[in-house]
């Protein structure tokens, strides 16, 4: 059983002092990134970002938070939704996305049914209990999508249905590299998302693009450890796909999980905030199970916003933040028109997003 010793453990003083001196020692200056809003958690919250900069390693994060991913035609889905008088159930962060003119928020003070649910199971004994359409806004990557495909597989009642904003890691990683903007030396991969695909899908990464990548868990220690790798893996020439966080990510993943999805979700083709569409970077529901597919139920709903274009918030950076072109801080609406009480991007909703991490501990 783990108890807070455990976490501890990761937490000695001693030991990440001698990580960061070994980092130190190599005397190379190397640039990382991250897709995980927990690892820019503790990154920021343990103050390791500036430890780290000192001796020569910069990490930026990547599009690593779901909430901040979502594009403003997937909010503008939502929002038409709960207009309409659906229930529309959602978890928290969602409700304060700058839609174009609106957030979630206010269709639900002017009496939208707008429900905060903190599963999707929530969702499912709403609709149980309701005699009314409800649609769950499916956000999230690998680590969260089995539980839903379960609930899909279980057959919930006819009112019930998702609107899956569903995405997956591999895809999006290869994206960032593909495009070349930013000059990274390495990947630090994520700890949860990791848990369920396992560390396979991730080597195609090193072969085609000759990056180094770890798997990383959340405390302190184990991103100072897989800084390290990555520096050795920098110094010896090699690009491969190693495993900082064994004592829970296994090479195969959880492959019930991984069966789960399949069965009831197929990869299709879908933009992130900030990217272009990336090829089989999202997740819909199979043609057996569009019965609970929110946007084929209700696409005449949704039909006005097909053809419609739709563009950031007026002066927001976070496709550059997300694409670790720039640092929160970089964007001249921070702490100061966008704050967490009056966020402008969903970078600054979300508690994994980087600008309202910035803003809570940096
Ligand atoms: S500070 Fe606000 S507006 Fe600027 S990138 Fe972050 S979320 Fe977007």
């Amino acid at each position: 059983m783990k108890t807070d010793l455990d976490k501890f453990k990761f937490r000695d003083e001693e030991k990440a002092k001698n990580i960061l001196s070994k980092i130190e020692e190599a005397e190379k200056k190397i640039k990382l990134m991250h897709v995980c809003g927990t690892h820019q958690d503790t990154l920021v919250r343990h103050g390791l970002e500036p430890m780290l900069k000192e001796v020569g390693v910069e990490i930026v994060q990547g599009p690593g938070c779901p909430v901040c991913v979502t594009t403003q035609r997937e909010i503008e889905e939502m929002i038409k939704l709960a207009e309409e008088g659906i229930t529309v159930a959602v978890f928290g962060d969602m409700i304060n996305v700058p839609g174009e003119e609106r957030k979630l928020s206010d269709v639900r003070s002017e009496g939208g049914n707008v429900e905060i649910v903190y599963s999707v199971d929530d969702a499912v004994k709403m609709a149980e209990k309701r005699d009314e359409e409800v649609v769950f806004i499916s956000v999230g990557f690998e680590t969260t999508v089995p539980t839903t495909a379960n609930i899909i597989k279980k057959e919930p009642p006819s009112n019930f249905s998702i609107l899956s904003c569903n995405r997956v890691i591999p895809p999006a990683l290869e994206a960032i590299l593909e495009m070349g903007e930013v000059d990274l030396d390495g990947l630090i991969e994520p700890g949860h998302v990791s848990t369920i695909i396992g560390t396979k899908p991730y080597d195609f990464l090193s072969e085609r693009y000759n990056i180094p990548q770890v798997v990383a868990g959340f405390e302190p220690l184990d991103l100072l450890m897989a800084v390290w790798m990555l520096l050795r893996q920098v110094e010896e020439g090699r690009s491969e796909v190693e495993n900082e966080y064994g004592r829970v990510v296994k090479k195969q993943g959880n492959v019930k999980a991984q069966r789960m999805i399949e069965k009831v979700f197929e990869p299709t083709d879908v933009k992130w905030r900030g990217f272009p569409v990336i090829s089989d970077s999202g997740l819909k529901l199979k043609e057996e199970y569009t019965g609970y597919d929110a946007r084929k139920i209700y696409s005449d709903i949704l039909s006005p916003l097909r053809d419609k274009e739709f563009g950031e918030p007026e002066g927001c950076l976070c496709g550059g933040v997300l694409r670790g072109v720039i640092e929160s801080k970089e964007c001249p609406l921070f702490g100061e028109k966008c704050t967490p009480e009056d966020p402008v991007g969903p970078c600054m909703v979300s508690r994994e997003g980087a600008c309202n991490i910035e803003y809570r501990y940096g």
